[in-house]
């Protein structure tokens, strides 16, 4: 009798050498590829739904990317309030670039990912995540080494997002200090930048080398929290680098009200979350305030 096909399960690599991993089952591989720059896999979970890991580690997935991206994108962008230019550095599944250009206040989006294949397969593979807005005629797509562009480019932007890899391959430029400043050298006046800074219960190192080179260039060096369920561990660390110290503690009512003129709904983020977000447990803070 013919053998079930084997089933294949693609492995979260992050955390092996600490001695844990988990896996995911792949009902269906959808592509996989290695792109030059990064090994790329596309499959269908029977949990998570379509999911990306990019050198074995998950990068996003259709059941919970909605948290992550509504929080790395509205958080700055509501608390600054007056955006009009948005960089964004990776995010080649263009979650970022949804929620961004869902804010009409914004006028112009920068995305620099240094990977096409990354942004190519998932407008095929994962067109949710990007929900159509590759096509917004306010971007403009850089295929670049984030680090390289912005020591190179002289726009200015209200709220850099950092959606990176972890500090790994073609991701470890992004977590260096001549990275943050050359970031922090593009940002206007009272500005902001956040990053991607991993689960601070398995990876407080990433989260304490950014905001230890953040406190070396901007008066405000932080991070806030939200759980993404694929990124095990706890709550993941969005690191925020500003001079303007009055971004962290906008008033509720103040979100409320900028939530409302935006005009459109979310599924995790409220101003209520945002405003808890910046309230750290103390393994975070002895992390964040050494
Ligand atoms: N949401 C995911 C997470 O939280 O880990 C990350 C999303 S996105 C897939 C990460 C992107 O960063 C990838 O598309 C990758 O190609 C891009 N990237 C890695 N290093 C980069 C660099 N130096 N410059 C620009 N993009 C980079």
């Amino acid at each position: 009798m013919a053998e079930a096909p084997k089933e294949r399960w693609v492995v979260e690599t992050l955390y092996e050498k600490e001695g844990f991993t988990c896996s995911f089952r792949a009902d269906e591989v959808r592509y996989e590829e290695e792109t030059g720059q990064q090994h790329l896999v596309i499959f269908d979970n029977a949990l998570f739904g379509r999911m990306m890991a990019l050198d074995g580690i998950t990068q996003v997935t259709e059941r919970d990317e909605f948290i992550y991206h509504e929080m790395m994108t509205h958080v700055p962008i509501l608390a600054h309030g007056r955006v009009k230019n948005v960089l964004i550095i990776g995010g080649g599944d263009g979650g970022i670039l949804r929620e961004v250009v869902r804010h009409k206040s914004v006028g112009h989006v920068t995305m620099v990912e240094i990977d096409p294949a990354v942004t190519d397969f998932c407008k095929k593979h994962l067109p949710g995540i990007s929900a159509g807005a590759f096509d917004d005629p306010r971007l403009d797509l850089v295929f670049a080494d984030g680090a390289k562009f912005v020591e190179e480019t002289d726009r200015k932007f209200d709220v850099i997002i950092v959606d990176s890899t972890d500090p790994v391959g073609p991701g470890e430029v992004l977590f260096r200090e001549e990275f943050y400043r050359a970031a922090a050298s593009c940002l206007t006046p009272g500005g902001v930048i956040v990053t991607q800074n991993g689960v601070p219960f398995m990876q407080g190192a990433e989260l304490a080398g950014t905001i230890e080179k953040f406190r070396r260039i901007f008066k405000v060096a932080s991070c806030y929290l939200a759980t993404i369920p694929t990124y095990v561990g706890g709550p993941m660390a969005m690191g925020w680098g500003t001079d303007d110290e009055t971004l962290k503690s906008v008033p509720l009512a103040e979100l409320e009200s900028r939530f409302a003129a935006a005009g459109f709904s979310t599924r995790y983020y409220t101003p209520e979350v945002h405003k808890a977000a910046f309230a750290l447990p103390r393994y975070v803070l002895d992390i964040v305030e050494v």
